[in-house]
């Protein structure tokens, strides 16, 4: 099958090199070096340009924002071919992705929104959860190519589902992570070890993704590697704040989480992690984790 990948950022990158192994992969990148690489050591076809793109029978897009998803459509549009298959990766806004997959629609495009869960290593192991927004015929088509790049593929329901479910669990995440720093920062500000508040919190009912593996690395050591922008997080949260406004729902902590993370954006910037929070948490304490 003929596959053409567009956005080779930290997460599209290694997933079009799964890619690669089992079909003809034209990639496509706005800074045309990443695919340049990407076809020199992975044996993928460098699209000469973006519309060459729409000659595949499957056009996956991985971009920040369902904003690029659209720009790309945009420009694609004229030149898509009916049968064609659109699976959109980006943790996108589920009323844009409805409103795509209509566009679509009327040039005979199938679409499914399909984002992913497990950061850069699931995506470099091929080990994603990926949750699938569309119509079940859409979603069969699908799922063998996604089980490439993915352990864990789940039909979430009609198109935009799996936008919204993906921005709902990011936002626990967000939440969790906040707390989660708050509470242990608290426990070694009372004097207790913060190594010893670590294994109490993971052997009780405080235990979480981010007090087993995303804190201790950065509390206990002083490692802050980049897995997701903080930007990206913000974006999610901001997403699923407005799909409780739209369904008129009372969600004070997910509103106290937007407000939190968006503040935390504008004092760390683009380019910090998203789990850098816990700085600015210990610096409103006037104090650091190390
Ligand atoms: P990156 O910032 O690493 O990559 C973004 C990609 O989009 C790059 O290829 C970039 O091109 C391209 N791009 C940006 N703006 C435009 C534009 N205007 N037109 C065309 N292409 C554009 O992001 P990630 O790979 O980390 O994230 C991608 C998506 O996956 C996001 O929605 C994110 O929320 C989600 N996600 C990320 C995870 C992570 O751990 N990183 C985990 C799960 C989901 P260029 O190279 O030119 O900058």
């Amino acid at each position: 099958m003929k596959l053409a990948f567009i956005g080779l950022g930290a997460m599209g990158f290694p997933m079009a090199r799964h890619l690669t192994k089992q079909h003809e992969v034209t990639v496509w990148n706005r800074t045309s070096e990443k695919a340049e690489r990407h076809a020199r050591e992975h044996g993928s076809r460098l699209a000469k340009d973006l519309e060459e793109c729409a000659a595949a029978d499957v056009i996956l897009t991985m971009l920040p924002t369902s904003s690029e998803v659209d720009q790309i459509v945009d420009q694609l549009l004229p030149h898509l071919r009916r049968g064609t298959l659109w699976i959109d990766a980006t943790s996108g806004d589920p009323n844009v992705s409805r409103k795509t997959a209509a566009r679509l629609a009327e040039k005979g495009v199938a679409f499914v929104d399909a984002p992913v869960t497990g950061a850069t290593v699931g995506a470099e192991n091929a080990t994603l959860t990926i949750m699938v927004g569309g119509s079940k015929e859409d979603f069969a088509r699908a799922e063998p190519i996604l089980r490439i790049c993915g352990k864990t593929i789940i039909h979430a329901g009609p198109t935009g589902a799996g936008h919204a479910i993906k921005v709902l669990t990011n936002s626990i995440m967000g939440a969790t992570v906040w707390i989660t720093s708050e509470c242990l920062l608290l426990a070694k500000q009372y004097g207790i070890d913060l190594k010893t508040a670590f294994a109490i919190t993971n052997a009780g009912s405080g235990r979480s993704n981010a007090s087993e593996n995303l804190l201790p690395m950065r509390l206990l050591e002083g490692k802050w590697p980049l897995i997701f922008k903080l930007v990206h997080h913000d974006k999610d949260i901001r997403i699923a704040a407005s799909i409780s406004h739209q369904q008129h729902a009372s969600t004070p902590m997910l509103a106290l989480t937007q407000s939190l993370f968006s503040a935390a954006l504008h004092q760390l910037g683009d380019q910090a992690d998203y789990i850098e929070v816990a700085k600015i948490i210990a610096a409103m304490n006037g104090t650091k984790w190390q």
